[in-house]
């Protein structure tokens, strides 16, 4: 609930408006999992909330932690015992904490463990919060970064990813500032020209993964929707409007998207645009059937990208000893959980 919202609850309680702010801040500063833990409210007003409301948590189902780099994978149970996975990585500049938006997608790419295990249901703003708060706690100091690149599309839960970024940015929350949050999506055109009109400043990733409409076509299903034209147009406007690079991502499979040719039309159709390609080399998904591209493959199609004046850069592994790209925890404790 929003810090309005908790205000008409809580009048209609009986209670002075006030109160909102004291349980605002519990809930979103301090992230309680407890109406308990409220000590500065009477104890009747703490039964007449638990009555009313719930908490939305994310117990830590699964840890996993990279002896390399430390790392954390999570897998969360949410109340009704779905699972969703989260990331902790350590950067110099600090903390990120790359959350799920959705249980499972819809969208379903056919290299994505999340897309091929189908969709469950859209979380709510306060099971994104309770990510955020849950892996804080875990890892025991300040999140300073989130990205939105988890399980599930973000912009197919538009309305609750817009609640979630008032809420992780509000200056009685955790005060994670738009500059400091990335939103990754496959390309929902009409939705990147909502985000763009609402003036968030957030960064915008978007999966490219293929320089044309017909490569797009063969792993990602939204390309029938919208044409790469369409998408990079609205790209673009995006980053006129906010004055951010937008960052694409292209995930590079051997004899699919990585050839010298593929690097050229990217490049072409992405110069003198404000922007920055990630390459990430495929993560190998069960049943998918697509290889990681080489590393001379990599370096080519980097080259031919920097020739050309575009911004990119190979990404950084990090939690290699704990790879098990999202998704892929998620089955697995399902699997275990049907074989019980
Ligand atoms: N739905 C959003 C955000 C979640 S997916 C989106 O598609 O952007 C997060 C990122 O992981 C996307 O860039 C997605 O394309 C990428 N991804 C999914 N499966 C992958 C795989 N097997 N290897 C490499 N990247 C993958
Ligand atoms: Fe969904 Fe993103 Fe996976 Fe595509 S890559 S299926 S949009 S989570």
């Amino acid at each position: 609930m929003t810090l309005e919202e908790l205000k008409a609850a809580v009048t209609q309680m009986g209670q002075p408006a006030y109160r909102a702010g004291q349980v605002f801040h519990w809930l979103q500063a301090v992230g309680v999992t407890s109406f308990e833990e409220m000590t500065d409210l009477s104890k009747p007003f703490r039964a007449a909330l638990q009555e009313r409301f719930y908490i939305a948590n994310a117990q830590v189902a699964q840890r996993l932690i990279s002896q390399i780099d430390g790392t954390r994978k999570y897998v969360f149970q949410m109340h009704d015992g779905e699972y969703v996975e989260s990331v902790l990585m350590a950067y110099h500049h600090g903390l990120s904490n790359c959350i799920s938006t959705q249980v499972g997608c819809k969208m379903g790419c056919t290299f994505c463990a999340t897309g091929r295990s189908g969709f469950s249901r859209n979380l709510t703003a306060g099971e994104m919060v309770a990510q955020v708060q849950a892996a804080q706690r875990d890892g025991g100091s300040r999140i300073s970064n989130i990205v939105l690149m988890g399980m599930g599309e973000p912009l197919d839960n538009y309305e609750n990813v817009l609640r979630f970024l008032d809420l992780i940015s509000h200056p009685k929350g955790m005060q994670i500032g738009m500059r400091h949050i990335s939103l990754s999506t496959c390309g929902l055109v009409d939705r990147i020209y909502d985000l763009a009109e609402r003036g968030y400043g957030l960064t915008l990733s978007v999966s490219l993964h293929a320089p044309n409409d017909q490569i797009r076509r063969k792993t990602m299903p939204i390309a029938q929707r919208y044409s790469m034209e369409a998408l990079l147009k609205a790209c673009n406007l995006y980053a006129q409007r906010t004055g951010r690079r937008v960052s694409y991502e292209y995930a590079m499979i051997r004899g699919v998207n990585d050839s010298e040719a593929c690097a050229r039309e990217l490049a072409e159709k992405l110069q003198g645009t404000l922007c920055h390609v990630n390459l990430i080399p495929v993560n190998p998904v069960a049943g998918a059937g697509y290889q990681k591209s080489d590393q001379r493959a990599r370096q080519r199609f980097l080259s031919i990208l920097e020739h050309h004046g575009i911004a990119a850069t190979v990404r950084r592994t990090l939690g290699s000893d704990i790879n098990a790209s999202c998704g892929q925890l998620r089955r697995r404790k399902q699997e275990e959980v049907s074989h019980v």
